[in-house]
């Protein structure tokens, strides 16, 4: 794991714990999937493992497994959203966007996405 702020620093590390509310769209024993609190796209779900990442390339050094697995997780909620069509977004580091240094995945689907 990462020095990247973690634990009660971290507001998905909370979101996990169910110290902050969150509206829950799936969880297991390695991920939880919430709707992200500005959504992009009709539906827009954050896919989170429950360990702390920093970002994408730290999740998969550390647990390829639950990447594939968020992988996953993203088909099954377009499957049942959207015919299995969707967006799969990593931002990593701050110049590429991500603002939350616990890696989450963006999963955009619901609707006809923009090019
Ligand atoms: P990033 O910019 O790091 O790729 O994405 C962070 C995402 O987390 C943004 O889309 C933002 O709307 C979402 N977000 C930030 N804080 C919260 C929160 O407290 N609850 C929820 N549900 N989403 C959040």
């Amino acid at each position: 794991m990462s020095d990247s702020p973690r634990g009660d620093d971290c507001i998905f590390c909370r979101i996990v714990a169910g110290d902050i509310p969150s509206r829950k769209v799936y969880e297991d024993e390695s991920v939880y999937a919430f709707q992200d609190a500005h959504p992009k796209a009709k539906v827009h779900v954050l896919v989170v493992p429950r360990n702390h990442y920093a970002n994408v390339a730290e999740l998969a050094k550390a647990e390829p497994q639950t990447l594939a697995h968020i992988v996953e997780v993203a088909q099954s909620i377009a499957d049942e959203e959207f015919n299995g069509a969707y967006r799969l977004i990593f931002n990593s580091g701050e110049d590429a966007g991500q603002s939350v240094f616990h890696v989450h995945a963006h999963v955009l689907t619901g609707e006809v996405l923009p090019e």
